[in-house]
């Protein structure tokens, strides 16, 4: 018998809600324009529905007018563009996820240590440029387990490892392995990581292979979290695709043996979206059957916003 299979937890995690919240609180204090710092969260919708409230989404700081609010996007900032927003005389709000800053307290913590600081991340993420410009002294980027041969730097030096909030799991898991078998000085956090949010959606897509024939991620491509899960179910052998909305989806992906539809969203793909999914997926396999799965993962996570805004 046929059915979806709508997978839990996923979508909004604490930090995209925290994020879209504060520029929404922004808009209604300050009024519009507020400013944002590259996209708040990588998803076109959040973005489009933002931009219509008032929001301006920017590149770079020196296209907003001196004495405007700027929100920080979740992805966090190097300290050169915190600093840049007090040069140009703006009004700057952090909506940078606390797990990402986290990340970026436990460089300074280590760089201070005298230890060189190796981020287990993907080149040109915003996440991943913020992080690398949180310390005055060179960080080194790997994103793979064989870019840890080709990193130039003794052995016995001491060093330490952070990693990116929303990579995969097993991947980061890898890395960790081949840099402690080619440093003997080396220290990092207990687990990767990983946020919660990332890995509770990883896992419960994980079970999800189990059961499920294919699986339909709801995320933007340039969401590394939902790319990840993408990844996830295709190394448990499944057939899996990321979509923006419902208007992404071919016919072809589904044959007579396709029986369990797996559905999940990207730590920031909002709920309508994977509604829209469902009832397109619905009517085009003739599906009356909605099951959902939490797999025993509960999330509770809430994270406060900046004093000022509350
Ligand atoms: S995915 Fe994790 S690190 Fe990224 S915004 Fe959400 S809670 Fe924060």
């Amino acid at each position: 018998m046929k059915k979806i299979l709508l997978i839990k937890p996923r979508g909004f995690c604490a930090g995209v809600e925290r994020a879209i919240d504060i520029v929404e609180k922004a808009l209604l204090k300050y009024g519009s324009p507020v400013y944002v710092r590259h996209e708040i969260v990588h998803n076109k919708k959040v973005v489009d529905d933002l931009k219509n409230k008032g929001a301006i989404f920017v590149k770079e700081l020196d296209e907003i007018p001196v004495g405007s609010v700027v929100v920080f996007s979740a992805h966090g900032v190097s300290q050169k563009v915190e600093n840049d927003a007090y040069t140009n005389m703006l009004n700057p709000i952090d909506a940078t996820c606390p797990l990402v800053k986290k990340v970026h307290n436990q460089a300074k913590y280590y760089s201070d240590k005298n230890r060189e600081v190796i981020l287990i991340g993907h080149a040109k993420h915003p996440e991943v440029e913020g992080t690398i410009g949180r310390i005055e002294k060179k960080m080194y980027l790997v994103q793979t387990s064989a870019d840890v041969s080709l990193l130039n730097i003794n052995k016995e030096t001491p060093v330490a490892y952070i990693t990116q909030t929303t990579l995969s799991f097993d991947d980061t898991k890898d890395i960790i392995m081949a840099l402690k078998e080619k440093f003997t000085d080396i220290v990092g956090p207990e687990l990767s990581d990983i946020c919660y949010a990332t890995q509770n959606r990883q896992t419960a897509v994980k079970k999800a292979c189990e059961i499920i024939d294919i699986l339909i991620v709801i995320g933007s491509e340039n969401s590394s979290n939902s790319n990840r899960l993408r990844d996830v179910a295709q190394n448990h052998g499944k057939t899996a695709y990321l979509i923006d909305s419902y208007t992404d989806i071919k016919h072809e992906w589904f044959s007579d043996s396709t029986n369990i539809v797996g559905i999940t969203a990207g730590a920031s793909a909002p709920e309508e979206l994977v509604i829209g999914v469902v009832e397109y997926i619905k009517n085009l396999l003739k599906i009356d059957i909605i099951d959902e799965e939490d797999f025993g993962i509960v999330e509770k996570v809430k994270f406060n916003l900046p004093r000022d805004l509350v």
